[in-house]
């Protein structure tokens, strides 16, 4: 039967990219969003994927959400925690709701949704969870230290759940993705992406479906050796 995969922000960028490979590979894919409608709608109906509405900075709406689509689709096998925001400003800037929105969406989501599946893949003894961080978490960034904090919080967060999942057949694994062609980067001033691609290089930006492969290929059955690592998609930008 086919295995059952949870998309977080799984309707445009990235994580559309993600939900489009799953649903080629033959999983069933349910992708999740937190209020675009529009492009839910239009993703949903391009795509035939189901989209379903839930923030993932609510625990409670994690826990509901989850149970609609083991309702519908079944037992949920998959996890990519992708949904993620960001609100840039320098610390003096900052103010303490733009932290605390960006480590709840990006760090609390990976937490919320992952024990909103655990005990289901424990019972089941098999799991993935594969969880997006990001370059800026692994080198930091000017602007962003709630973006880095919550990122690299994700890089600890996928070690120390990989310990717990690695004899029940659960791996748990990360993705650092360089700067990627969406949305996200699209809201960068241009003179700054500018300077951005000029030390990434491979000399471009990257595309969704380069994250996604990595996302398939820690996803799969047969990706049961590796747990706990994070890969870096990144064309060469960072490297250690
Ligand atoms: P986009 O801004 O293009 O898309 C974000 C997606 O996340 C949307 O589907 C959005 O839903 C959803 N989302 C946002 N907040 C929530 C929430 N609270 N609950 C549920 N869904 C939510 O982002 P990208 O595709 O660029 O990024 C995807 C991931 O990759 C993020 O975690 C990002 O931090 C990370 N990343 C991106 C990089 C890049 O260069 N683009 C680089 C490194 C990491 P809706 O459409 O309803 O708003």
């Amino acid at each position: 039967m086919a295995r059952v995969a949870i998309v977080t922000g799984g309707t445009r960028g990235i994580g559309e990219a993600v939900s489009v490979a799953l649903r080629d590979a033959g999983y069933k894919v349910a992708a999740n969003y937190a209020g675009n409608e529009e492009r839910a709608r239009e993703f949903s109906q391009r795509t035939g994927i189901a989209s379903y509405k839930w923030d993932v900075a609510n625990y409670e709406s994690c826990l509901k959400g989850v149970a609609q689509v083991v309702a519908e689709l079944g037992p949920v096998d998959i996890v990519v925690n992708n949904a993620g925001i960001t609100r840039d400003a320098t610390m003096k800037r900052m103010t303490r709701a733009g932290w605390d929105e960006v480590v709840d969406v990006n760090l609390g989501g990976c937490f919320n949704m992952c024990k909103a599946v655990w005990d289901s893949m424990l019972e089941r003894g098999f799991g993935r969870i594969v969880n997006i961080g990001s370059i800026n978490g692994q080198a930091g960034q000017y602007g962003q230290v709630n973006y880095a904090a919550a990122k690299s919080g994700i890089h600890g967060f996928t070690k120390a759940l990989a310990q717990e999942g690695a004899s029940k057949g659960i791996t748990v694994n990360a993705i650092a993705p360089g700067y990627i062609d969406t949305d996200m980067v699209a809201a960068v001033p241009p003179q700054v992406l500018e300077k951005i691609v000029a030390k990434i290089p491979v000399g471009r930006l990257g595309k969704a479906a380069e994250i996604a492969r990595g996302v398939l290929f820690l996803s799969a059955d047969e990706a049961g050796f590796v747990t706990g690592s994070t890969m870096s998609i990144n064309g060469g930008q960072h490297m250690y």
